[in-house]
């Protein structure tokens, strides 16, 4: 197991549409194992293949929000929405990709997913409350799709800019 560099906004494999995962392998479930210890070491509620680079249909969350509680965490390969509520809910969004920034995103209240699990077997799940806007957050970064991309073109403006200039400093050291 090993942690993972998170790739900061602006990158533009970010931006791609990530491709289905064929099967589940050995190699899945180390990038399965490693997403998860990185997500937990960044730390976040989540974390999508094109993050660390890997441009793969899977992500990890982990919602749980009160630390006492035993950790739940996820494995989402191929996860697709199958059904949608008409309640919308808004939550202040933030992004390992764009750090230390938060936004305000509307997203439909509770979703029903399918994926495929590691133990290879297709799952069906409703969500609600942070694990919907969380798992709508994640399936948005496989299809190169960053929260950021639902709020007005001047606030994406002004956080790339801020990501433009933190990744210049980082650069410097
Ligand atoms: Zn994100």
């Amino acid at each position: 197991m090993s942690l993972k560099p998170i790739l900061i906004h602006p990158d533009p494999r970010l931006k791609k549409v990530a491709d289905p995962i064929a099967r589940i392998t050995p190699e899945v479930e180390t990038l399965a194992a490693d997403m998860l210890a990185t997500m937990y070491d960044a730390p976040g509620i989540g974390l999508a293949g094109p993050q660390i680079g890997v441009n793969s249909r899977i992500f990890v969350m982990d919602a749980t929000r009160d630390p006492e509680a035993e950790p739940a965490p996820m494995v989402l390969i191929n996860p697709e929405i199958s059904w949608s509520s008409e309640a919308q809910n808004s939550y202040e969004e933030g992004c390992l990709s764009i750090p230390d920034q938060y936004a305000s995103v509307t997203r439909p209240s509770e979703v029903r997913l399918t994926w495929l699990g590691l133990d290879g077997a297709t799952h069906e799940r409703e969500f609600d409350g942070l694990w919907a806007t969380c798992a709508q957050h994640e399936l948005d970064h496989l299809n190169g799709v960053l929260f950021i991309d639902h709020l007005s073109a001047m606030k994406r403006q002004m956080i790339t800019r801020k990501m433009v200039k933190l990744k210049r400093e980082q650069a410097r050291g």
